[in-house]
């Protein structure tokens, strides 16, 4: 089994699931006492956090590459990365080393495609939903068309993961918020939900949606997994 490498804490909260999925995927797998081969590079979110929220998007790369060369050089052989918003700089993390990097959006744009979802909608951080470096990714290598919530909604789904899901609180109130704008979505013609966060799937679960979804987290922790064994 490959050594697969880590970068987490983006939040620790969704990091322990990806931990988790590793290891029982492995167990269901390979049986036994079999467990995932890991190295993690976590990092302090809050550090993280104020370089984003001031646009310091070339200190947050320089930092993303520094964990992706710490990984290597500890033996990783290949590079994930624990956040959708955090591959705004997956190439250049990708060229810092000479190991591959498990790209969260081929992972889930796989899976769009198997389901034959033609217009799926994205729930993300901001930056995710605003940017291009996620849609454009999907839009450019995979031919996936997504849409994304209105400005009013674009802001609950980003607060509520900076304020509650990174922080651990998970809230019914906000699981409605996020309900009601998948409704809305689905009512304009969405046929299938991105949780393009990696905390998400803390708040939503596929029964709480009525379309298919797309747990980045799963997928992303699935293709790593496949690559390893
Ligand atoms: N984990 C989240 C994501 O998947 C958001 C936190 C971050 O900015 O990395 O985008």
């Amino acid at each position: 089994m490959k050594t697969i490498g880590l970068i987490g804490g983006m939040s620790w909260e969704s990091t322990v699931v990806y931990y988790q999925l590793l290891n029982r995927l492995t167990r269901e797998q390979c049986g036994g006492l079999h467990s995932a081969q890991l190295l993690l590079w976590s990092f302090d979110f809050a550090t993280i956090e104020a370089l984003q929220a001031s646009n310091n998007w070339p200190a947050a790369t320089e930092e993303m590459i520094r964990a992706a060369r710490r990984l290597e050089q500890g033996g990783a052989q290949c590079i994930v990365i624990c956040t959708n918003t955090m591959h705004k700089m997956a190439k250049e993390v990708s060229d810092s080393v000479t190991i591959p990097l498990i790209h969260i959006a081929d992972a889930t744009a796989s899976a769009i495609k198997a389901a034959n979802v033609k217009k799926p909608l994205l729930l993300a951080t901001r930056y995710t939903m605003e940017q291009d470096f996620y849609k454009g990714h999907l839009e450019s290598k995979h031919d996936i068309h997504v849409s994304i919530p209105d400005e009013s909604e674009r802001t609950i789904v980003h607060d509520i993961i900076y304020d509650e899901l990174c922080q651990g609180v998970i809230k019914d109130t906000s699981r409605r918020k996020y309900q009601n704008i998948v409704q809305r979505a689905v009512d304009s013609g969405a046929d299938g939900v991105i949780f393009g966060c990696t905390e998400v799937g803390l708040l939503l679960s596929a029964n709480d949606v009525p379309v298919t979804s797309f747990d980045t987290t799963l997928l992303h922790a699935g293709a790593a997994l496949k690559f390893a064994i």
